[in-house]
Parts: structure tokens; C-alpha cells; sequence
């Protein structure tokens, strides 16, 4: 008799939503994680007093998975504002979400981000993406957002001034190959609640999820190197038996045979410690430069002030890509990007970290809400899950833990 009703090997978002809902049927359960922490991409950091997540994130209140598993309040989120802050050079142009924000709409009208006719249209997208529920979402034709933004009449204006550097800073990719369906999910979860952060930072979202559990076991700092049937087999050798398996990460190392790869977007995070918050709104700063290194910045303590120790100011900016600099040039590049926005206030700004994030998203041939929960199988035992199965999202991952689990006690059930 196994030791282990099962074992879950990967403990990011979807390994610890499985592992709750494997509790939830007296399952006797081991996670196991290569890592020292538990989270996966949910990671933070603390340093001298600041928040750090390695890869700028925010959680969504509005995704089904966030409003079932997790406990927002207890988080003690703080959101940004709904709305984005656009610039390029010394240009700037703020972009507000007047149905949230009434009295933002004279401004709006006379905005330079696109026509009048693209702000007609970015209102009846709102409206269609409110109505439609996320499975009509994903049962729409799968195209690339880019293609789906021209088809639907928006001018290059717009699509180069906010849609590619606000979903290119979600998606990871900057020419919006992402599908469509993504965006409008996406979209509609923009519309329909906020962008948090959670007081302790991105990682306390894993927090709270272990700590919703009560038996499950944790193998930290322990790498896994394959599978064989009901058994796993750690890097160091040792072999722990388990009836049944679910592999809640990239599989590729753990099960050479199922022959996928998976591809990844990546990213580029600078943080840098300030004494004082230059922007008036808690808004995303997004550049619209053409040849810009700079995506997005934020001060993030504005928003959420445990960000930062008293007295000081959080800033992340976040990159296109890795322009392959030593932190003294970057911070060089960055100051001088930034200096007709902000002028000289950035020459109090000290760099405190900066993250490469290699396997930020993973790239989706064909992105779905969600699937059948038996084709989390792949194997007499051996279950998925992932972000990488469904759509890039948290919400996926946690769904995806649902599902996986699903198969997984059904057939505990029957055996
Ligand atoms: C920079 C960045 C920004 C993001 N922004 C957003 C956002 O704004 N909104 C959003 O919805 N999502 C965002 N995401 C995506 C979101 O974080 C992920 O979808 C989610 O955390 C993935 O969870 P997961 O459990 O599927 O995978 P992971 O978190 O990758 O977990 C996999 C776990 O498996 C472990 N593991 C891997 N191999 C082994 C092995 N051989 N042995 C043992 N353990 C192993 C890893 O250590 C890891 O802990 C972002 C991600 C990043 C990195």
C-alpha cells in the first residue's frame, strides 16, 4: 500500500488549489516543490524594507477562481486606479475609465490616445465584453488580438498609444500575437473589477492557499526527476509511492514522453527606491515610445503602501525585453529615458534589484477557459495542471488544480 494517496509535484498556484481540493475528500497528500517556498511565479522578495515581486503582477478581483479561492480583505489589497497613464518623451496622455469614473469623461473626450471614433468603440467593446460570459469569450474565433483590434475598425493611433504597450504589458509580447480570446478575457476582467496588490506582495496569494491547507505535506528544496507508475523519483534518488500523480508544472523534465515543449514569454523588472512619489494618481505609466526600453512603470507604495519601508517609495519599471546591459548602464538607459516625463526627480532614485523572469508566460497554441476535467489524464495515474494547459493566467492555474484533482478523486473513487 502506497504512502501516499497522492503526491503533487509542483507547488505554484494550480499544485496548491489540487491540493485543497484533495483535502476536501481526506485525500493523503504530498506536495512537492524544487523551490525553498512555496508559490512558483507567485514570488516576492523582501529587501531593506521593500516588497519585491520578481515580475511585475497584479491580482484581479474580478476572475471566478480569485472569488472562490481566495480571501481578498484578509489580503489587504489595495487597487490602482482604473486607467492608465501613457507617455512618450515629455507627451503624456491620461486614459480613464469613464463608466467607473464619471467625471473623467470631458477629459476623455478630448484625449489624444485615438479618434472619436475609437472611443465610441472602445465603450461598445466594453459593453460586449461585460455581456458576454468568459465560455462565449473562448468559443469566439481564435484569432490574434492584434488582427481582432484592426477588424474591429480601432486606428493604428490607438492600438500603438494604448492597446500594444497596456496588453503587450500583460501578454509579455509586444505585437499582440497573443489570441483574442485572452484579450477579451482580459479585458473583461479589467472592466468588471481592479488590479490589486496584496499587502504582503504577490507571494502571500500562495500563502493563503497553503494555509487554507490542513493535512497536506510539503517536500520543499526537492527537485523531481521522473515518474515511473506509482512512484516518484527525486534528483537525490529517493523513490516515495503515491497511487496516484499530479504533475502541476511544465512537464518536460518530469515526462520526456509526452514530447511537448513549451515556449515562454519573458520579462525585465528594475526596482528602485525613491524619496518621493512623482505621479499624482495611483494609474500604470505606460510608453508608447517607439524605440523605447521602457513598458510600464509604477510606483508601486502609492499604491499599496507596505511596498515600501516609511518614508520611501516604491518604483517598478518594467522592460520590453533585456536590452543585455550591466545595472549601471541600465539605470543610466532608464534615468534617461525618463528624464523628459519626470525631470531630475529621478536623481534621488537608487536601484535596488533588478529580475530577469525567463518562463513568465507560457505560450498557448490554442487558449481555453477550460477543458474536461478527465483530460487532465495524460497517463494510468499521472494527471496535469498548469497555467500552460488552459490559458496564461492565475485564474487558469487554479482552475487547472481543480481539474486535475477532479480526475484524480473520480478515480480514487472507482479504484
Ligand atoms: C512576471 C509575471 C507576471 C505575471 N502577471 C500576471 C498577471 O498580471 N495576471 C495573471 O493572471 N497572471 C500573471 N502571471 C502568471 C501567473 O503568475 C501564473 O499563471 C501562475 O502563477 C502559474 O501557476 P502554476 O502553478 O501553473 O505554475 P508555477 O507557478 O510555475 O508553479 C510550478 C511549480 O513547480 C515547481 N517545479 C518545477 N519543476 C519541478 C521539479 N522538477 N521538481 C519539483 N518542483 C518543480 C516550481 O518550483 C514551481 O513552484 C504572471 C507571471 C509572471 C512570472
Amino acid at each position: 500500500m502506497a504512502k501516499y494517496d497522492a503526491i503533487i509535484v509542483g507547488a505554484g498556484a494550480a499544485g496548491l488549489v489540487a491540493a485543497k481540493e484533495l483535502e476536501s475528500y481526506k485525500l493523503k497528500t504530498l506536495i512537492i516543490d524544487a523551490a525553498p517556498q512555496v508559490g512558483g511565479r507567485l514570488h516576492s522578495e523582501e529587501v531593506d524594507g521593500f516588497r519585491l515581486d520578481h515580475g511585475f503582477q497584479v491580482l484581479l478581483s474580478a476572475y471566478p477562481m480569485v472569488k472562490k479561492h481566495l480571501d481578498l480583505k484578509a489580503l489587504q489589497t489595495k487597487a490602482f486606479s482604473p486607467g492608465a497613464f501613457l507617455f512618450s518623451g515629455a507627451k503624456t496622455i491620461t486614459v480613464q475609465d469613464v463608466n467607473r469614473n464619471p467625471a473623467a469623461l470631458f477629459s476623455m473626450v478630448f484625449s489624444s490616445v485615438g479618434s472619436i471614433f475609437d472611443k465610441l468603440k472602445m465603450a461598445r467593446l466594453r459593453k460586449e465584453a461585460l455581456e458576454q460570459s468568459v465560455e462565449e469569450i473562448f468559443d469566439r474565433k481564435d484569432e490574434s488580438t492584434l488582427q481582432f483590434l484592426k477588424d474591429y475598425g480601432f486606428s493604428a493611433k490607438i492600438i500603438n498609444r494604448f492597446f500594444k504597450p497596456f496588453f503587450g504589458g500583460i501578454f509579455l509580447e509586444f505585437d499582440l500575437n497573443t489570441s483574442a480570446r485572452q484579450f477579451l478575457f482580459i479585458f473583461k476582467m479589467f472592466s468588471e473589477g481592479d488590479a490589486l496588490l496584496p499587502a504582503k506582495g504577490i507571494a502571500a496569494v500562495a500563502q493563503q492557499l497553503k494555509s487554507q491547507l490542513k493535512s497536506t505535506e510539503f517536500r520543499l528544496n526537492t527537485p523531481v526527476k521522473g515518474l515511473q507508475t506509482g512512484k516518484v523519483i527525486l534528483d537525490e534518488g529517493e523513490e516515495i509511492e503515491a497511487q496516484q500523480i499530479i504533475v502541476a508544472t511544465d512537464p518536460q523534465r518530469i515526462l520526456p514522453q509526452l514530447e511537448d515543449t513549451l515556449d515562454w514569454n519573458r520579462t525585465m523588472q528594475v526596482y528602485f527606491e525613491a524619496p518621493s512619489n512623482v505621479f499624482s494618481k495611483k494609474l500604470i505609466s505606460l510608453s508608447f515610445a517607439k524605440n523605447g526600453l521602457i513598458n510600464n512603470i509604477a510606483c508601486l507604495s502609492a499604491v499599496q503602501p507596505t511596498y515600501a519601508p516609511a518614508g520611501k517609495h516604491l518604483y517598478s519599471v518594467s522592460l520590453k525585453k533585456d536590452p543585455g546591459m550591466s545595472e549601471n548602464k541600465l539605470e543610466e538607459a532608464i534615468m534617461l529615458e525618463l528624464k523628459p516625463l519626470i525631470g531630475n526627480a529621478t536623481k534621488d532614485w537608487k536601484l535596488i534589484r533588478s529580475y530577469k523572469v525567463q518562463k513568465a508566460l507560457p505560450q498557448v497554441d490554442q487558449v481555453v477557459y477550460e477543458r474536461p476535467f478527465e483530460e487532465s489524464r495524460v497517463m494510468d495515474g499521472v494527471y496535469l495542471a498548469g497555467d500552460f494547459l488552459l490559458n496564461p493566467s492565475l485564474n487558469a492555474a487554479m482552475l487547472s488544480g481543480e481539474l486535475a484533482a477532479k480526475a484524480l478523486i473520480l478515480n480514487h473513487q472507482q479504484a
